[in-house]
């Protein structure tokens, strides 16, 4: 459905809450056709807001689920959809839900995502039960984080922590223009599938973030030292285990894969959630 008389009024658009609606039906096609959906599917989309991609998405999904913040939003979205049952609208913050159990079976996920939050909603994404495949639109910055390769200027924490969890690509950028009102940087749209063979396991996961953070702290620096300094060990032990990983100790944080970071973390002493604190 498009725009039509039965449409209350608009709200103001919040900036606040990272409102720049896309309005470029190209890039809104773009996005939907990533996400490859079908009759088959339950969709959850992130901020719909005034539904240029809801429409979009209605017409390709089994089930939609568009959750939204700004309660202001929220008549204009279920007024909207009356007519599409398969279509419901949550006013929630979408970091205070589980989207699984929202989903209640496997789901896609989608949002052209408020860019304040872009990194926490990601993350969030990828938390048990994961989507099959995701899509965002995101500020292009952090797209060409997510998919940086080991060495590159872009790689960082951000990098390796989703690539431990999923395969990203991108898929497209959208200019500044294509939104109302226009945001000050341009956008990127990225492709995630939850990696069947996470790089670590579910109880390992947030030790891996912490040493990989901890360890981009002091990304110039070799990795003998880095060790040293991030789990407090001394020069043998911080050696021994750069060794059992196979990690040479003069290499640097900037220039291991996710897989490097898991070997490393296994070859830690006491590589448990609580030792990574240090
Ligand atoms: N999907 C629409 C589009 O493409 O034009 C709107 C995108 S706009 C960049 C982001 C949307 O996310 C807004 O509608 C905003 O109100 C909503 N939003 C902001 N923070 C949110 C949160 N924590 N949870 C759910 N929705 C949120």
């Amino acid at each position: 459905m498009t725009d039509d008389a039965r449409q209350p009024r608009l709200p103001p658009i919040r900036k606040r809450l990272g409102q720049h609606f896309l309005t470029d039906a190209r890039a809104l096609d773009k996005i939907a056709d990533a996400l490859d959906i079908t009759r088959a599917d339950t969709v959850i989309e992130i901020g719909p807001g005034r539904g240029a991609l809801t429409d979009r998405l209605a017409t390709r999904a089994g089930r939609l689920i568009t959750i939204e913040v700004d309660k202001l939003l929220i008549p204009i979205l279920r007024t909207r959809y009356v007519d599409q049952p398969h279509v419901s609208v949550i006013e929630s913050d979408v970091l205070e839900l589980s989207l699984g159990d929202v989903a209640g079976g496997p789901y896609l996920l989608v949002g052209n995502v408020p860019y304040y939050i872009t990194t926490p909603i990601i993350f969030h994404a990828m938390t048990r039960p994961r989507p099959e495949r995701a899509v965002f639109l995101v500020q292009r910055e952090v797209a060409d984080r997510a998919v940086a390769a080991p060495g590159s200027k872009e790689y960082g924490a951000l990098s390796v922590n989703l690539q431990a969890l999923a395969t990203v690509t991108l898929r497209g950028i959208v200019k500044p223009t294509s939104f109302n009102p226009p945001p000050s940087v341009e956008s990127a749209i990225v492709h995630l599938v939850p990696r069947a063979d996470p790089v670590v396991a579910a109880e390992d996961e947030a030790a891996f973030r912490k040493l990989v953070i901890a360890s981009f702290g002091l990304r110039r620096k070799q990795l003998r030292r880095v060790v040293r300094t991030v789990r407090g060990l001394s020069a043998e032990d911080a050696e021994s285990a750069l060794a059992t990983a196979g990690i040479e100790p003069e290499a640097r944080p900037e220039t291991l894969s996710a897989a490097q970071f898991a070997k490393l973390l296994h070859a830690l002493p006491s590589a448990s959630a609580d030792d990574t604190s240090r």
